[in-house]
């Protein structure tokens, strides 16, 4: 996982800044009704009748954001495109397309933009949607990445974090923690490597934590669930910082409070062994941790019997008067202020 499997390294230079561009776009097909003019023009043209649309746009800087030591490029690439769509997916919308924009130091050569490039297209891919442009430049160090997302929905369809009512039932999709867990397995894993590279780590017990982290997916699924189920969520919000932080945003945009259960907090057996293991408490890394990518919403009680014994879905608690405050009920029933904690502390 750590090895540098490539032998070919072709200096970006060799190619220039259009043919690189020419090189890196032209796998990309268009496969969208809404996609009228692509890579190749000044700009991109989209048309989308009567929806409205969704945009939404993220950084990722080498260093800050990612580590290339254990973060293979080809699942940088995916990731980066992943956490956008996670985005429109929050406002209960399709995404469509997206633009990619990189700046690289003459450090990378053509096949480690080749690898990155190769996981957006598995993401476009997966994901059904057409990349529609970007931009190329260098940087003196390290690589930056900026990927932004274009969705739609009708109007009536969209769904922002501010409109959750006291009594509606909070609920969250998958499971939480793994990811931040997934990090920690791949940062032991990356020390004892420092210490001895002839060392292969051995990640079968963790398989599951380490591609939560590697390969996260956006829950377009949930969006396609809604849609069947026939339910409009009154608020949502995706998790990238952590629950205890997305729930904090979702009652302050709402105005309201909420009291969420402890032992209902979804969480994958591995993700309990393994916190275990580590000495580290389950519910302090599923609430904090961030990463995972799923769905935080609200619905009304009255859609509870739509979305009951869903195993995509699960009921943590329900949205009080903001005079209420946010609070965490423990298994021995004790009531916690949720503070905004959100995953970064951990790495302090
Ligand atoms: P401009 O000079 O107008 O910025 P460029 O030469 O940078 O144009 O880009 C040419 C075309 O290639 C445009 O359609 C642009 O959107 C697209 N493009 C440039 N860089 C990338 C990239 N890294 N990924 C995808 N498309 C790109
Ligand atoms: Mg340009």
């Amino acid at each position: 996982m750590f090895e540098n499997k490539n032998d070919k390294q072709t200096p970006l230079s060799e190619l220039g800044e259009f043919a690189l561009i020419d090189h890196l776009t032209k796998q990309f097909e268009i496969t969208q009704k809404s996609t009228v003019t692509s890579i190749g023009d000044d700009a991109a043209v989209l048309e989308f009748s009567d929806k409205q649309i969704v945009v939404s746009t993220d950084l990722l800087i080498e260093g800050v954001h990612f580590d290339l030591s254990y973060m293979p490029l080809e699942h940088l690439g995916y990731k980066a495109v992943v956490v956008n769509l996670s985005d429109v997916c929050a406002m209960n919308a399709v995404a469509s397309q997206i633009t990619v924009s990189i700046a690289v130091s003459n450090r990378f050569p053509l096949e480690a933009l080749e690898a990155l490039y190769s996981g957006i297209a598995k993401a476009a891919k997966r994901y059904n949607i057409d990349v529609v442009g970007g931009d190329t430049t260098s940087s003196t160090r390290g690589m930056i990445i900026s990927i932004t997302a274009i969705g739609s929905a009708v109007a009536e369809h969209i769904v922002k974090r501010s409109g959750a009512k006291p009594n509606d039932l909070l609920v969250v999709t998958g499971d939480l923690g793994g990811a931040y867990l997934g990090l920690q397995v791949l940062e032991r894993e990356k020390e004892v490597f420092k210490v001895n590279p002839q060392n292969q780590p051995d990640l079968e017990p963790y398989t599951y934590l380490v591609e939560r982290q590697l390969k996260p997916e956006a829950r377009n699924d949930i969006i396609s669930l809604f849609k069947a189920l026939e339910v409009i969520p009154t608020s949502m919000i995706d998790i990238s910082d952590g629950l205890s932080s997305e729930l904090l945003h979702l009652c302050k945009s709402s105005e309201v409070g909420c009291d969420i259960y402890e032992d209902k907090i979804p969480l994958d057996p591995q993700m309990i062994s393994t916190c275990e293991e580590f000495n580290v408490d389950s519910t302090t890394i599923a609430i904090n941790g961030g990463e995972d990518y799923e769905l935080l919403f609200t619905i009304d009680q009255g859609d509870f019997d739509k979305i009951k014994g869903n195993p995509n879905l699960t009921v943590i608690g329900f949205i009080k008067e903001s005079s209420a405050g946010a609070h965490l009920i423990t298994r021995s029933d004790t009531r916690i202020p949720i503070e905004a904690k959100g995953w970064k502390v951990f790495n302090a």
